[in-house]
């Protein structure tokens, strides 16, 4: 069965061959032996020896598929990248202040995730804003050389993927070599195994499963060792960094089903060729549909060009009054989700790991066909 081309920026489309794998094994999970247990994956106890043995090997293979060092823990979490906006203040922004002192961190804002997560920080912690990008519409990254930073701040926290904007970090900033001593926490929730992470340069990453990991309800913590043990008191304990990597993850119950579809997930980037490989097959899809919007007298994009995403493409009608004929006619053409965010407008194509390069070719095709019947 061929199914549309699904462009959701989240949840998003998941390759077909996993969730085979997760329908087949729905009723009752075999282990790596091909042995049965009797109970589905969302049946069994998280303490008990089937489930340890796909928890374990699901943060294996995500620690060698981005070569995550061993002074970092990996965490599995609830809540979403929104709920980290709050943990992660309530965690790290008191690494340099004595315990009477509200704590610091600095905010690069390049589009709405990176404002959402200033915002809700101003709850738990004085914030200064380093740069903004808000005066250009959110469509370029501002130069790390004109960036604000405060001695006070424990972190500085940058959303390495702007979702809804489509900006995109291609390199992290080097915040010793700038002459901060704030440790970098990224957002990475909708780029994450999309290419490598320069953990030299990271002391926290966090992200919500539902882009390119799997199904919603997983989140994902990566943290440096050194940096647990700073939470404010009124952190919930189910919350506390330091308490949930003590517990591997399992201080409460961790979202078993979702960390499972997640290990599979894994296991399939294994398959094509782990995260150098999907990084080139990215550059690849990335650069097909923006070269066709570039190269259109109907379809424009607004960011810079050094700084656009790979993984969501936003683009526009010059001709706004055809959007909806557009969106009716792809998804006739078995392209779906191609709306763009309400605070955006136009369109959105969302290209993670999931999508092969044949979906984003059906794209290109429908769009160009669209300009030709339609310019
Ligand atoms: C989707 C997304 C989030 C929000 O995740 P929730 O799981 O809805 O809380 C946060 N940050 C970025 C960059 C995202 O793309």
């Amino acid at each position: 069965m061929q199914r549309p081309f699904n462009f959701s920026a989240g949840p998003a489309t998941i390759a077909p061959e996993v969730l085979a794998q997760a329908a087949s094994e729905m009723l009752d999970w075999p282990d790596a032996s091909g042995r049965h247990c009797g109970m589905g994956v969302m049946e069994m106890s998280h303490r008990g020896k089937e489930f340890q043995s796909i928890y374990e090997q699901t943060e294996s293979d995500l620690r060698g598929l981005l070569a995550i060092p061993a002074h970092f823990k990996i965490l599995f979490m609830q809540g979403g990248g929104l709920a980290e906006n709050a943990i992660v203040p309530l965690n790290l922004s008191r690494l340099r202040t004595a315990d009477s002192a509200a704590g610091a961190a600095d905010f690069v804002v390049t589009g709405s995730w990176s404002d959402k997560s200033q915002k809700e920080a101003r709850k738990y912690c004085e914030v200064n804003i380093a740069a903004s990008n808000a005066a250009d519409g959110h469509t370029r990254i501002p130069a790390a050389s004109g960036w604000q930073l405060t001695d006070e701040a424990s972190y500085l926290h940058i959303c390495t993927n702007e979702t809804i904007n489509g900006v995109e970090f291609h390199t992290l900033p080097d915040l010793r070599a700038m002459g901060s001593k704030a440790e970098l926490v990224i957002d990475f929730s909708s780029h994450v195994a999309s290419r490598p992470v320069d953990w030299t340069r990271v002391g926290l990453a966090f992200g919500g499963a539902q882009k390119n990991l799997g199904p919603a309800g997983l989140t994902l913590v990566v943290v440096r060792e050194d940096l647990l043990g700073y939470a404010m008191r009124e952190c919930p304990s189910a919350f506390d960094y330091k308490t949930v990597a003590d517990n591997q993850s399992m201080y409460n119950t961790p979202p078993t089903y979702a960390i499972y579809m997640a290990g599979l997930i894994f296991q399939w980037l294994k398959r094509q060729g782990g995260i150098a490989a999907m990084e080139a097959r990215n550059i690849a899809k990335a650069k097909l549909l923006y070269e066709a919007i570039d190269g259109s007298g109907l379809y424009f994009n607004k960011v810079q060009s050094d700084c656009r995403s790979r993984m969501n493409v936003p683009f526009f009608l010059r001709d706004e009054s055809r959007n909806d004929a557009f969106l009716a006619g792809a998804k006739t053409a078995g392209l779906l989700q191609i709306k763009g965010h309400k605070s955006v407008g136009g369109m959105r194509a969302s290209i993670y790991n999931a999508m092969p390069l044949e979906g984003v070719q059906a794209l290109v095709n429908y769009m160009q066909e669209f300009e030709r019947t339609n310019g």
